[in-house]
């Protein structure tokens, strides 16, 4: 059963990525994180957020939606956006895969959040948007004993 919920709504700015991952880290607080645990969060909601910004919208504004579930120790989370879609997802999700090399990127962002969660899925139709869905379980009470 959902026991806590958030709703966060705000433009693709770069300026609003910090934001976004500190916010969802306040909200994950009350699982009784270890710092590891939040600093795994923080990343992979960092690379969920910029991949908006960077790919779904391409430096126009558009609006990311992160949503956060907590259901007994586990964080759900979801980020989505209105933008361009994904292709290929197979291929997107691979390591080093990316359609912008000539901007610096790595091709590594779905592949962080795949290691720093537990569950990760990537849904997307092109020209309507993509939403991906990460949770990770706190074992909080073992890990700071
Ligand atoms: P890095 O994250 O290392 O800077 P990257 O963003 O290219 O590089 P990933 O985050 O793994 O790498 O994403 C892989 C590819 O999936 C991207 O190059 C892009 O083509 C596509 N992609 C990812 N997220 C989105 C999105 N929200 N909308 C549209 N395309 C996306
Ligand atoms: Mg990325």
């Amino acid at each position: 059963m959902t026991t806590n919920y958030l709703k966060l709504q705000f433009y693709s700015h770069p300026r609003n990525q910090a934001f976004a991952r500190d916010a969802v880290a306040a909200f994950c607080v009350e699982l009784n994180p270890t710092l590891s645990d939040i600093s795994d969060v923080k990343c992979a909601v960092s690379e969920a957020v910029t991949n908006c910004t960077v790919h779904a919208y391409r430096g126009n504004l558009g609006l990311v939606c992160v949503e956060c579930e907590i259901e007994d120790k586990k964080l759900h989370i979801k980020v989505s956006d209105t933008g361009r879609g994904i292709a290929d997802i197979q291929k997107a999700v691979q390591p080093f895969y990316t359609t912008l090399p000539s901007d610096e990127r790595s091709g590594m962002g779905f592949t962080i959040m795949q290691t720093f969660m537990d569950e990760f899925s990537v849904n997307s139709i092109q020209g309507e948007g993509t939403v991906v869905y990460m949770s990770k379980t706190f074992n909080s009470e073992v890990e700071n004993a």
